[in-house]
């Protein structure tokens, strides 16, 4: 029987690998993001069979909206859209780590914290939670939901890494409650992942080469490395696996 999956942030980087791999399988592959051009490319080369939705995943109405245009049955949820606001201020990534009090003094700046801690609390962890809300009775018995989580929940890692952790968090509420329709829920905590946009003229040749030495094989992890973490958890051999963190990080160190 064809598989129905959805994943949001699907049009690029960890969540088109993704896509790929389900539409490998055969499934019929739904992917959601905010541009449809960058939807459009990605469908063109899933090939057939592939559905693009323009839909920020942060907006009630635009997933409402969704919700209505995708089957009444969907098998694999994954909440994957994401991304670290942080990383487009001016420090960039060298701000990993450091977000959040470092350098926000006095009345003015507390209006940026407070936009970068929601930025990333809602396109994190609120985005994975409407999502999942919104298509629950459209969920299939013997399912599945995988959020794309990051290593930085373990790293300190500010506004960015609590929204992550977040997402741990919720994740174990949720197994909870769709273990009893036999859908299991899972995070993949990718550790640093090259060739997405996410880092994508931020980060330089030192950056990634110092996340490269963090991992115990001396290799950056690629979308692809993720992909199949994914389709494993949806596949019946993880029908057992379920409230879990599945790091997919090349063991790197975690840092505090
Ligand atoms: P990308 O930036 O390539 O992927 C993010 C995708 O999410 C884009 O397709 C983007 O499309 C979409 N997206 C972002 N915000 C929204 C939104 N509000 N609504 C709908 N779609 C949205 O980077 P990655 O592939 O690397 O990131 C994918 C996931 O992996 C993220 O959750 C990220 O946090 C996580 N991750 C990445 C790591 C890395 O090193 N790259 C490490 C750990 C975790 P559009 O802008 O068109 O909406």
């Amino acid at each position: 029987m064809t598989r129905t999956v959805v994943v949001t942030g699907g049009g690029t980087g960890i969540g088109y690998a993704v896509a790929a791999a389900f539409a490998a399988e055969g499934a019929q592959v739904f992917i959601t993001g905010r541009r449809q051009s960058v939807l459009s490319e990605a469908a063109a080369r899933l090939g057939e069979g592939a559905r693009t939705l323009v839909c920020d995943a942060t907006d009630p109405d635009q997933i409402e909206a969704l919700r209505d245009q995708l089957p009444t049955t969907v098998d694999v949820l994954v909440n994957n859209a994401g991304g670290n606001r942080d990383l487009d201020t001016p420090a960039g990534p060298q701000r990993l780590g450091a977000v959040g009090l470092s350098g926000q003094s006095g009345p003015d700046d507390l209006h940026a914290l407070a936009a970068s801690w929601r930025a990333n609390m809602e396109g994190n962890l609120v985005s994975a939670v409407l999502m999942t809300a919104a298509l629950n009775k459209q969920l299939a018995p013997g399912g599945a939901v995988v959020h794309i989580g990051s290593f930085a929940a373990d790293r300190g890692a500010g506004s960015y890494g609590a929204a992550k952790a977040g997402l741990n968090s919720w994740n174990t509420f949720l197994a909870r409650q769709l273990g009893a329709r036999d859908i299991t829920s899972n995070v993949v905590a990718p550790g640093y992942i090259a060739d997405t946009e996410f880092f994508r003229d931020k980060g330089g040749e030192q950056f990634h080469q110092a996340r490269v030495a963090e991992t115990m094989n001396g290799r950056a992890g690629y979308p692809e490395d993720i992909a199949g973490t994914v389709v494993f958890l949806a596949s019946p051999a993880a029908r057992h696996i379920t409230g879990q963190v599945i790091n997919v990080n090349g063991g790197a160190v975690t840092t505090r």
